[in-house]
């Protein structure tokens, strides 16, 4: 099948590298061309000239961008250029809302949409283990899961348009309480003057362990905050979250006080680094 890639930040990159190494033909393309060149070269791949001259004759186009109008944008861009029957797939975090709409603007072009977005931080992309879940149509999902295969450990369909991303905002809630429970903990250990690799190790094997520690917990007891996923990002995923809740008249304290820190780390100048960096916050 021909591919193309769109947006390649620190999880399209990763997507892409493990989709080149099957027999699926890629070829990417990035808003920032050098990126593309650089990734084109190093995977002998083509980089596409144009988004347009990206989408033209691929059967599936994979986007991964920031945020709602950035995905919007895009689908205005490359919709003229679509072959009908081809596959769009957003693997970026976005809005229900957005997917549907996305969903709408394409089917006028006879043009495939599925809400596709993952988990598994930048390593899963890196590694091909993300977990992917994904709304819209099911016969469509099993005609992309050949190239999707190639970079999900686990792809596991949820329901129509939408659906996929109301998942993942389940997902960015559970990440949120995750950070906060993390970052407090260990700052607490640390103003204990406990060994904290020791207290990571230990408390990673037990009921207390998870993936945010494993991944994250000494690193930021470093102080050492690269994405990783930047916290400008979760905190675009968050206010997702808020919105779809005020639909259903439901509060959410611990989004709410994520949002307010994360707030406070942009204000400061820290939004591009990973969301460890709450822990900066946490420690006296
Ligand atoms: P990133 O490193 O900031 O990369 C963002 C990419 O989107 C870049 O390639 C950027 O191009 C492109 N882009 C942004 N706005 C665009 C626009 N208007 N038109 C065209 N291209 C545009 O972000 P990321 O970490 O890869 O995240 C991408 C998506 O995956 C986000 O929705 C994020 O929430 C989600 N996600 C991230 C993680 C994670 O751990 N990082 C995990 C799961 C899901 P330039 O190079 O030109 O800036």
């Amino acid at each position: 099948m021909q591919v193309g890639i769109i947006g390649l930040g620190a999880m399209g990159t990763g997507m892409a590298r493990n989709i080149a190494k099957s027999e699926h033909v890629i070829k990417v393309w990035n808003r920032t061309s050098a990126k593309a060149q650089k990734l084109a070269k190093e995977l002998n791949i083509q980089a596409a000239p144009s988004i347009q001259q990206l989408v033209t004759n691929a059967d599936i186009i994979l986007i991964c961008v920031a945020a709602d109008n950035d995905v919007l944008e895009v689908i205005d861009a490359i919709l003229e250029s679509l072959k009908p029957g081809s596959i769009v797939i957003d693997t970026s975090t976005v809005s229900s809302a957005t997917a549907k709409t996305a969903a709408k603007i394409l089917a006028g072009r006879q043009v495939h949409f599925l809400d596709a977005p993952v988990s598994g931080g930048v390593e899963g992309a890196k590694n091909g283990t993300l977990a992917m879940m994904v709304g819209g149509n099911k016969n469509t999902l099993e005609k992309a899961r050949p190239v999707l295969d190639t970079m999900c450990a686990r792809i596991l369909y949820m329901g129509g348009t939408g659906a996929g991303q109301g998942t993942k905002a389940v997902n960015q809630i559970m990440a949120a309480g995750i950070n906060q429970a993390v970052t407090e903990a260990l700052a607490f250990a640390d103003a204990e003057g406990l060994p904290l690799e020791k207290v990571i190790d230990v408390v990673s094997g037990g009921a207390a362990g998870n993936w945010f520690l494993n991944h994250r917990g000494l690193t930021m007891t470093q102080h050492q905050y690269q994405p990783g996923f930047k916290l400008a990002l979760h905190h675009k995923d968050l206010k997702i979250c808020q919105t779809m809740a005020e639909k259903n008249s439901a509060d959410l304290p611990l989004v709410r006080q994520t949002i307010d820190d994360y707030q406070q780390l942009m204000n400061d100048g820290f939004g591009d680094e990973d969301i460890s960096a709450l822990f900066r916050l946490k420690q006296t």
